[in-house]
């Protein structure tokens, strides 16, 4: 019997989890089971049972008989019933915000709201104690647990709001209940849940319904009367708007005046210019906002002054990188509280692949929390994510090193961690480098990096995650997923993308040799991984390792058997049939053979049969697939009803997926999908992009009509033009054939063409019609140009653009 109880929820609890995965530390916490496409939290009540989380919140339509039987049996739990789990995390939350009456600063609108979020943590730090949404936690789930932080020590909160579609806003404005607002601005893009650009305005506007003022743009007119509207209706929100272009209640100008970056406000009598440290005018757009409001709060002047002299770009990501000495670079030196800690960990302690954790810290963010009461929440956290080493960079938390029971290193400022670098014992390990952004400590990864050829592929980890959930959705479960992480995963990076797919929890790995099965195994992944052609010499290795090998011979079957004979332990292996690749596999005649081999030796079972198609993404082929899994439907069967057991059936590959529902049977072999290639226009549309391939400008010049650029003198130029050289050659996998104007790199936005032959380490393209300067990055396949435009210019497929991307390319892997 499982006892419910009904809403609202309410209790004394310190943490909430939503995602089961989050290690957690709190006793009190509370767990809100959500049940989405790609996964249900009511699957993993019993294992947060057994780690100790007592209160459960669940959706009443998703209890079903399984979990009742599960759940009887967990004595102390409490259950919530509810109809929707993230509406009673909301109003649970909603509640929880009522108590504390300092000032909330809300954000919203189509662009900059995490970066003007993120700016005025760090310009009102010092002066308020300041909670704020982390990262860009600005959804119906996200803004609950920014919201949640809130407690009495704060002074300011500043939470973001993001929506798509109409009704969504309520829930969150009486989460957030903002006393200031801030527009940010709004886009011109087309708004696919709304009638209207008027309409998105006003959605985004119910944000600020219980304000007390409201910051926006006055630059856009059609802002402008929908706030006034929206004034009219709510009479208590003062607007105050500035203005570049407009008439507005504050006046912004900027202008550059001795290579210097200078705006000024005007207000009545309040007249002041500031020095910026950029020009770019989003940036501007965001500072104005900021300023405004920390006028709003009343802060002086030189206070703004001396803080906006910090700022700088937000990067928003965590990036993963190769470091020197054998160590893993894990980058995010944007700012340093204790949220953003929690999450750098939790990245590091879901990807980092090496045993050794290092934790590189500057100062924290005052919160107002007592020093020795922070420090001591820090040193929770790293024993709670295994670290093993800590290095303090700065004064505070170098006075707080005996909290820590970790090795420990202090120092008083960045220079000095840098002067002592060769000295610190940072081999073979994971570096989690985490500081404010005063301490710079870029320069501490760019001593780190292990390579710094600036052409760089990056590889987007949350897009990989949104394409494997994609073929994901298309199965039926318990259908398995093989994920083929062959080539260095297709020239990405294998054991990265090996370690996130394993986190999703997918059933097997696919490697092509046995060297990439051992160097997985090495960094310690345990999935299931099959082979697919190894060599006899390797059988031992396999067995060594745990790694499946594919059969596709009567050769290898007897080889392997009688390697096995005799042996104590069990071996897996995989029939391969050829149904019609003719590549490697069984044909008919062997089946017989197989068959009676198989069933003379005990220790080795059969864990899987399977083939491979040869067109399946081609529908003129489609008689021809039929006709292999028709052979391959015969055969399995046959095979496995002789030996007496199900071994699991496999057929499909990515293009397979979608276009051969009926045919998944027990396992699909996912490969190329993963990297954003899909099989038709829509799935293409659907996936992202995973990898980009960046490159710089070395060098800009101007060449005069009719000289030629390049080997052999294939360039000519019949104009005037710009022309600029490139780091990337075919030595870093850029196809000779790009050459003589096949094919554009991106160039500030703007494609320009190849003018010559590629070099080996190097190529020139035609930026004439670009505005570019020399160190300037461009983008030599992503988005655009595509990998798919990129290969059909030299007549290939995505998979051989991908994997061509050199090995002396550092591959660079980023998160949101
Ligand atoms: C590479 C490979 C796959 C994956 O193919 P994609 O087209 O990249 O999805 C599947 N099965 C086998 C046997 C492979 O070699």
């Amino acid at each position: 019997m499982v006892n419910f109880l009904e809403e609202p929820v309410n209790g004394n609890f310190n943490q909430i989890i939503t995602d089961s995965r989050t290690n957690f530390i709190k006793d009190k916490a509370i767990f809100f089971a959500i049940k989405g496409a790609n996964h249900d939290g009511h699957e993993y009540i019993v294992p947060l049972y057994k780690r100790g989380v007592r209160c459960f919140v669940v959706e009443a339509a998703a209890i079903s008989e399984k979990f009742l039987k599960q759940w009887s049996g967990l004595n102390e739990a409490v259950f919530y019933k509810t109809d929707n789990a993230i509406a009673a995390l909301q109003h649970l939350v909603a509640a929880h915000r009522k108590a504390f009456n300092y000032p909330v600063v809300g954000i919203t609108g189509s662009n900059g709201k995490t970066i003007v979020k993120e700016w005025l943590g760090t310009l009102l730090n010092g002066k308020y104690n300041v909670v704020k949404s982390p990262k860009s936690y600005n959804s119906q789930l996200g803004v609950p647990l920014s919201v949640w932080q809130m407690s009495a020590q704060h002074s300011i909160g500043i939470f973001e709001a993001g929506i798509s579609r109409v009704g969504e806003m309520e829930h969150l404005q009486k989460i957030i209940q903002p006393s200031i607002g801030i527009f940010t601005n709004i886009g011109t893009a087309h708004a696919e849940y709304f009638e209207n650009l008027e309409q998105k305005i006003d959605e985004k506007l119910k944000l600020f319904m219980q304000a007390d003022v409201l910051i926006y743009c006055a630059d856009n007119s059609l802002l402008v009367q929908r706030v006034a509207k929206f004034c009219e209706k709510h009479a208590t929100v003062k607007s105050l708007s500035w203005g570049m272009e407009a008439e507005a209640d504050i006046r912004m100008k900027h202008d550059i005046t001795d290579g210097k970056s200078i705006l000024t406000y005007t207000a009545d009598a309040d007249s002041y210019s500031i020095v910026l440290p950029f020009t770019d005018a989003a940036s501007l757009q965001n500072i104005c906002h900021c300023i405004v409001l920390m006028r709003y709060l009343a802060l002086d002047w030189n206070f703004i002054q001396q803080k906006i002299h910090w700022l700088k770009p937000v990067s928003m990501r965590l990036s993963l990188k190769e470091g020197i000495k054998n160590t893993q670079i894990i980058d995010d030196t944007y700012n340093n509280d204790l949220v953003g800690l929690q999450l750098a960990l939790d990245f590091m302690y879901q990807h980092s692949k090496k045993q050794k954790k290092v934790c590189m810290l500057s100062d924290l963010l005052q919160t107002g929390e007592d020093e020795a009461v922070l420090y001591r929440h820090v040193s929770q956290l790293l024993n709670q994510y295994g670290i093993d080493t800590i290095i303090g960079v700065g004064a505070t938390i170098s006075r707080n090193l005996d909290q820590f029971k970790q090795q420990s290193f202090g120092f008083y400022s960045t220079q000095e961690l840098i002067d002592n670098l060769a000295k610190l014992p940072l081999e073979n390990s994971s570096i989690l480098i985490k500081g404010a952004r005063k301490f710079e400590f870029e320069h501490v990864v760019a001593l780190l990096e292990a390579r710094l050829h600036e052409t760089r592929l990056e590889i987007h980890l949350d897009a990989l995650t949104h394409n494997l959930n994609y073929f994901k959705n298309k199965l039926k479960p318990p259908t398995k997923i093989m994920a083929m992480v062959k080539a260095f995963a297709y020239g990405v990076g294998n054991v990265e993308v090996a370690q996130l797919m394993q986190f999703h929890g997918v059933d097997y790995l696919g490697v092509a040799y046995t060297d990439e099965g051992v160097l997985l195994r090495n960094e310690g992944l345990h999935v299931p991984i099959m082979v697919l052609n190894p060599t006899e010499a390797e059988f031992e290795r396999l067995l060594q390792y745990n790694l499946e090998p594919e059969i596709y011979s009567l050769n290898r079957l007897k080889a392997f058997l009688s390697f096995m004979d005799g042996k104590a332990e069990m071996a897996k292996i995989h029939i391969k049939l050829d149904t019609g690749m003719h590549r490697l596999g069984l044909v008919a005649q062997d089946i017989d053979e197989l068959i009676f081999l198989l069933k003379q030796t005990p220790n080795v079972l059969v864990a899987s049969i399977f083939s491979h198609l040869a067109a399946s993404e081609n529908a003129t082929h489609d008689g021809f697939t039929n006709s292999q899994v028709e052979k391959f439907q015969g055969w399995a069967k046959k095979i496995s009803q002789a030996i007496g057991y199900s071994p699991i059936f496999h057929i499909l590959n990515s293009s397979g997926i979608g276009r051969f529902p009926e045919y998944h049977f027990g396992m699909v072999r996912l490969g190329v999908g993963l990297y954003g290639v899909g099989y038709d226009e829509a799935s293409n549309s659907q996936l992202k992009t995973v990898a980009v391939l960046k490159s710089h400008i070395s060098q800009i010049k101007t060449i005069p009509a009719h000289e030629t650029i390049g080997y052999g003198r294939w360039g000519k130029v019949d104009k005037h033009s710009k022309i600029a050289t490139i780091a990337i050659g075919y030595a870093d996998g850029y196809d000779r054939g790009f050459g003589r104007g096949q094919a554009h790199v991106l160039v500030n936005g703007v494609l320009c063409p190849t003018i010559g032959n590629i070099c080996m380490d190097m190529c020139m393209v035609d930026i004439s019609k670009a505005t570019a300067q020399e160190g300037d990055e461009v983008i030599i396949f992503g988005e655009n140009p595509s990998i798919f435009t990129l290969a059909a210019q030299i007549d290939t497929i995505p998979y051989e653009i991908l994997t061509n991307v050199g090995e002396r390319v550092k591959r660079v892997f980023l998160k949101e």
